[in-house]
């Protein structure tokens, strides 16, 4: 905090086209809100669920929970009753931030089941247990002054519970990820060095804040290096670029799919004012990244990271940003390829401690039983130290014994004119074990025949899609990453078909 005690009146936050919150009053604001935090029986360790679109607010309340030494629980507002139910059984919290009474209720409900106040199991004696009453607290909430104690706040150990992140679950069942103070501190500060971020920048942000490129990235890089942001509560691309433009933005950061969506619009120049456009979360096209460039003249700098590592590999700020690889470990992160499939391992600061109630999978991640964490994606180097991500080694493809990464299948149908865009799966098959199925969203009318002779001019015949389909759009969860186990389904045919 103390970089937000200079300067007390300099711009921080604001909602797009709200007036802006000085570093002083979102000081002042967060000592309130965690005041009544406590005042309401909330003590360190204790979990608090954080489910609302970006706002001011929603930081202010986020800033307080952490300041006090309660563990956020961030949680994507689009979940069904069950899935909220997952997550709060598993999580046990005694309190909640939120900005709809219908999903307090449903946290309420969850955690009313019986034997939940007795059951918990935490990943350590580090986590006390859930309180009997759940307090809700509503993100557009102030407090008053009078709420204002003798708190103890900023008291905390860097390897105190800071955040447990839910994993996106694109491969199975959402785990907790348990991330600590200096997790968060570490990978914000790394950004702060690694991408030159200043005082004087100003982010646009419109990734939401339940998932760590929003929350770790955005806001606590934000908070970190004390420059400003302006949130926006969902992605447009037309509102971004007025955003950029209206702000005198100096930086944005998105998800592929956002950059995807960005030439659809008839005018980039906008973002060309900006000095740095990042992506991450899930592989950026070739084609999508030379696209943009050739439009707003700026290479997007791609980086890599996960959920329980944070922000590990990005392309450099200062040399060249290569379309297609992730760059370089970033200062303090280790990293090596192990193993016949060349499967990455990270270790560094950033590095989480476990998942929450899963002893057995955070074993498999760490299956040295050291600090190395297996990120389960399969990873090359080239000659000048550049990394790329070549698939996930849940998603590869083991085709008559043949491995086969799906991004590479994708990258041959891309660069076909007619396609928009491609995703690949593994479908089992008699023959093959697994055989390569390619999904394909068209620009212009193409038939599948054309796409796997074209596909044939770069890629091995063991590697060539056996069978094309064709879609109007992919299945993505909220961070736009496509969720293949879904597209195995729409590919599975069905019975008399
Ligand atoms: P999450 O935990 O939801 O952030 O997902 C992490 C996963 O996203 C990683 O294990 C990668 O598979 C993928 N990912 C993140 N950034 C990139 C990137 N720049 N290129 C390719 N895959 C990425």
């Amino acid at each position: 905090m103390r970089i937000l005690e200079r300067e007390p009146e300099r711009e921080l936050f604001c909602d797009l086209g709200g007036p802006w919150i000085s570093r002083g009053e979102f000081v002042t604001r967060t000592e309130r809100c965690a005041n009544a935090m406590w005042a309401r029986g909330l003590r360190r360790g204790d979990r608090v669920i954080m489910s609302a679109p970006a706002s001011i607010g929603l930081i202010v309340h986020y800033v307080a929970a952490l300041r006090l030494g309660l563990v956020v629980v961030p949680m994507n507002t689009a979940y069904t009753r069950s899935e909220v139910s997952h997550v709060v059984k598993d999580v046990k919290p005694s309190g909640a931030i939120v900005d709809s009474a219908e999903r307090a209720e449903w946290i309420s409900d969850a955690v009313s089941i019986p034997g939940f106040f007795s059951a918990f199991a935490g990943p350590g004696a580090d986590l006390p247990p859930p309180k009997s009453d759940l307090a809700v607290f509503f993100a557009q909430d102030e407090y008053r002054e009078e709420d204002i104690k003798e708190v103890v706040l900023d008291q905390l150990e860097l390897d105190a519970p800071a955040i447990i992140a839910y994993t996106s679950g694109t491969t199975g069942r959402p785990k907790g990820a348990i991330l600590t103070h200096g997790n968060l501190l570490a990978s914000a500060k790394s950004l702060n060095l690694a991408w030159r971020w200043r005082e004087e920048d100003r982010l646009v942000l419109a990734l939401p804040l339940f998932h760590m490129h929003g929350l770790g990235v955005g806001v606590n890089g934000t908070l970190c290096s004390g420059s400003s942001a302006v949130l926006l509560d969902k992605f447009e691309p037309a509102t971004v670029l007025k955003a950029v433009t209206d702000y005198s933005a100096s930086m944005f950061f998105g998800v592929p799919t956002m950059y995807q969506r960005f030439l659809d619009e008839s005018s980039l120049e906008g973002l060309g004012s900006l000095r740095l456009m990042v992506s991450g979360s899930a592989p950026l096209s070739k084609e999508v990244h030379r696209r943009i460039e050739e439009r707003t003249g700026m290479a997007v700098l791609e980086r890599y990271g996960t959920t329980e590592s944070l922000i590990n590999i990005s392309n450099p700020y200062d040399f060249e940003r290569i379309a297609g690889k992730v760059g370089f470990p970033l200062p303090g992160v280790e990293v090596i390829l192990s193993g016949e499939n060349s499967e990455l391992f990270i270790s560094g600061p950033t590095v989480f401690k476990g998942y929450l109630n899963d002893a057995g999978a955070t074993s498999d991640v760490f299956p040295g039983g050291d600090r190395w964490f297996a990120t389960g994606d399969i990873a090359q180097v080239d000659e000048r130290g550049y990394i790329s991500i070549v698939g996930r080694l849940k998603d590869l493809i083991i085709t008559g014994g043949y491995n086969v990464y799906p991004k590479e299948v994708e990258e041959a149908l891309r660069s076909h004119a007619a396609v928009l865009d491609a995703a690949v799966v593994g479908m089992e098959s008699e023959t093959w074990g697994e055989e390569v199925v390619a999904f394909v969203i068209k620009r212009s009318d193409v038939s599948e025949r054309e796409l796997i002779r074209h596909s044939s001019e770069s890629l091995a015949n063991f590697k060539r899609p056996k069978k094309i389909l064709f879609v109007n759009e992919f299945p993505r969860n909220a961070l736009g990453k496509v969720v293949s186990s879904e597209l195995r389904r729409i590919g599975t045919p069905t019975q008399g078909s």
